[in-house]
């Protein structure tokens, strides 16, 4: 009984471990080519794939088992040929994915694994070639798989609303790190990913806002995986939240550009800057590989009812009281306070603002971002603006 009991639990131990031990990527390599551009990735098992191209913009996505990048300094793969820039990381649980930029229609040439030889692992080879427009569209595009069957595709990662602890009367804060997953969000001079930055500036906005007591915090993501913009916002919704706070960090080509800034939602964007960020940051769903041929409105127009109208007053309050606190903590962009049709802003009950701390593409300013220092700084300035915002709810505020 008792021995059997110790077989049971060691099956359980062992295939726990294993379920952990994920294969490695030692190394991603572009082959240029006149005829066709060669795709490698060299790792430490034999993969499991499922490869697809999508159009409008074209882009060649790769889905793996949940891998380890093992890159070392170089974490940013440059791309070549036809692929015009590459990214990686987890997309669901269970599943890495790899989505290529590609400038025009391409087809699969040859997709095929490697096994070791000559000092090199495991192999998956996925040779592309140009085709036109037309062919693109003619042709049957079902994705190639492997002969090793790869887990079941799962849904992109998706935050559920937890139930309401009883009697708490708290209003709810959602917090919303930007990006995640295969989806970096801007990338920094010394190569830090905004994904990784955001993340940790949501969990010390989380950790001080939970020190006062006075709310109850969510997070759309705790940890380094993908999740849509429409679910960060039908998040916000389930969970009857009293604000939505995203985090994100800018990049800029003018490096001498720093400062923080706020930006709600409107219809019109304020400037062209706020118009050419909020068509960058709403990309992300594109930018991780999700075929957005079923809902164009996502990426093309921000339609606002008039149940917005009013949440959109609230958010601007917030966001002003937010540029005051903004002011005395670091340097500010000017006009600090923006607006666009940001979709991850879109809720129409939840008042929500996007905060960018500040540019990744400044040195000064990344070094600055990178601090602890810095970082409670800033979180402290949003818990003030939030203490801010519900006193003047209960005081003055519309309900
Ligand atoms: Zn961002």
């Amino acid at each position: 009984m008792m021995a059997r009991l110790i077989i049971a639990l060691l099956a359980v131990i062992l295939s726990s471990s294993l379920a952990l031990a994920k294969p490695d990527v030692t190394d991603v390599r572009i082959g240029v080519h006149p005829d066709k551009t060669r795709f490698v990735l060299e790792l430490t098992e034999e993969p499991a794939y499922r490869a697809f191209t999508l159009p409008d913009p074209f882009r060649v996505v790769i889905d793996l088992p949940a891998l380890e990048w093992r890159l070392g300094s170089r974490r940013v793969v440059e791309g070549g040929g036809l692929v015009q820039a590459l990214r990686y990381g987890l997309f669901a649980p269970g599943t890495s994915r790899v989505v290529l930029d590609v400038g025009e229609p391409v087809d699969f040439d040859k997709v095929f694994t490697l096994p070791p030889e000559n000092g090199y692992g495991y192999r998956l080879v996925i040779d592309l070639k140009p085709i036109s427009r037309e062919a693109y569209f003619a042709r049957a595009r079902t994705p190639l798989v492997s002969s090793i069957p790869l887990p079941r595709a799962q849904q992109a990662a998706l935050p559920v609303a937890p139930p309401k602890p009883q009697g708490d009367t708290r209003p709810v804060i959602i917090i919303d790190a930007g990006h995640g997953g295969v989806d970096p969000g801007a990338i920094g001079q010394t190569g830090i990913y905004e994904k990784d930055l955001v993340l940790s500036y949501a969990k010390e906005l989380k950790r001080l806002i939970e020190a006062e007591g006075r709310y109850r915090v969510l997070m759309t993501r705790e940890s380094d995986v993908f999740i849509r913009l429409r679910d960060r916002v039908r998040y916000a919704q389930d969970s009857d939240a009293g604000l939505f706070v995203s985090l994100h960090a800018n990049t800029h080509r003018k490096h001498e550009l720093r400062g923080a800034a706020i930006y709600t939602l409107s219809e019109t964007a304020s400037d062209a800057e706020a118009a050419a960020l909020a068509a960058k940051e709403n990309k992300a769903d594109a930018i991780a590989g999700i075929d957005l041929s079923d809902q164009p409105e996502v990426v093309s127009k921000i339609l606002i009812d008039l149940a917005q109208r009013e949440t959109m007053n609230q958010s601007k309050r917030f966001a002003n009281l937010l540029v005051k606190q903004l002011h005395t903590v670091g340097p500010v962009l000017r006009n600090t306070h923006r607006s666009a049709g940001f979709a991850v802003l879109k809720s129409p009950t939840v008042p929500s603002v996007l905060v960018e701390v500040g540019y990744l593409s400044n040195k000064v300013e990344e070094k600055l971002l990178r601090s602890e220092d810095y970082r409670r700084k800033i979180s402290g300035a949003i818990v003030k603006a939030i203490d801010g915002y519900f006193e003047w709810q209960r005081t003055a505020g519309p309900s």
